[in-house]
């Protein structure tokens, strides 16, 4: 535990809290709107978790299953080990269609990648209006039908989307389901979960269309860590994870200390499990002991990932394999 990243860890710790900021944590009451919806709540996670971890369980193949799905429709993928990979097959994409104005629609997952300091420190230029090429993360690919889930936040970014004339998609490894009958649940659990919403957001599955000569259709399928994850068995499941955030606003130490001392674009209890895996272990080791070991993330999560109980395995690993 003795690394600098630690050090600052504590330091940023100590600053947040002396400066009596207060962390700003979404209240919802996600039980009373989830049983306002379905009759079992209980029983719509236990599905919910079930497609996902059917998924992650057996993800090479169902990647290639939607890889072939998704090129039969006219769509090209682009698989990329990491960011840097990514960010070369991103500009040989941009270079291939002599972009300059690009519409980056910002994310998790665009922050996560660099996108917009790779934008900045090149001869492109931002613009939020354009639709000669936009940059996407969907919120799932589907895999039997090559499809991609998208969700938007006003009926004008979907018009841009849907129009632009070269369509730049981003999608992390693990984000997929595998039929359009599974998206209405998990669009519920999205705006119940991360907006305390009883209505889905506004969505469109959009599957590339050869027959509209749209052949400017990418997906960038990125790794970026989420192989070294997969590796252990104990917390595979994280990668089951919606990005919903519920975790977050439940967990008593993530509401005192917040965002800034973990400096990454992961945060909160979720981050405490993978980023030792998907960045490094020596400098995120120390987060194992960022929990008091409440529970509340494992009983909140709408896919049932034991959250609280995978940062204690992480404490046996790191001991075990003599790392702490
Ligand atoms: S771990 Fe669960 S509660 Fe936390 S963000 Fe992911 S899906 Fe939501």
């Amino acid at each position: 535990m003795n690394t600098s990243d630690y050090r600052y860890f504590l330091s940023d710790c100590k600053k947040v809290i002396s400066e009596g900021n207060i962390i700003k944590s979404d209240n919802y009451n996600r039980d009373i709107i989830l049983s306002e919806i379905f009759r079992n709540k209980e029983y719509i996670k236990k599905i919910t978790a079930n497609i996902r971890n059917k998924f992650i369980n057996n993800i090479a193949d169902n990647l290639v299953a939607f890889d072939k799905n998704f090129s039969s429709n006219g769509g090209i993928i682009n698989w990329c080990i990491d960011y840097n990979d990514f960010l070369s097959k991103f500009e040989k994409v941009l270079s291939k269609h002599k972009i300059k104005n690009i519409n980056i629609f910002n994310s998790y997952f665009v922050k996560e990648l660099g996108i917009e300091k790779f934008i900045e420190n090149r001869d492109y230029s931002f613009d939020n209006e354009t639709k000669d090429c936009i940059v996407f993360t969907p919120q799932f690919g589907i895999v039997n039908t090559g499809s991609l889930f998208l969700n938007f936040n006003s009926a004008y970014d979907m018009e841009l989307v849907l129009n632009g004339r070269v369509k730049i998609f981003i999608l992390s490894l693990c984000d997929f389901l595998f039929k359009p009958e599974e998206i209405e649940i998990f669009s519920y659990l999205d705006s119940i979960y991360k907006y305390g919403l009883s209505f889905p957001y506004l969505t469109s599955l959009y599957t590339p269309n050869p027959a509209k000569e749209e052949e400017n259709v990418y997906l960038f399928l990125i790794d970026n860590g989420r192989s070294n994850v997969l590796e252990n068995k104990d917390i595979r499941s994280s990668l089951t994870c919606i990005n919903c955030d519920a975790c977050k606003s439940v967990c008593p130490v993530f509401n005192v200390i917040g965002d800034a001392p973990y400096n990454n674009v992961f945060s909160g209890p979720l981050a405490n499990v993978i980023l030792p895996f998907i960045e490094n272990t020596e400098n995120y080791k120390h987060l194992c002991f960022s929990c008091t070991s409440c529970g509340n993330c494992s009983a909140v999560c709408p896919v049932k990932i034991p959250i609280s109980e995978m940062i204690t395995s992480n404490k046996k690993y790191f001991f075990e394999n003599k790392l702490m």
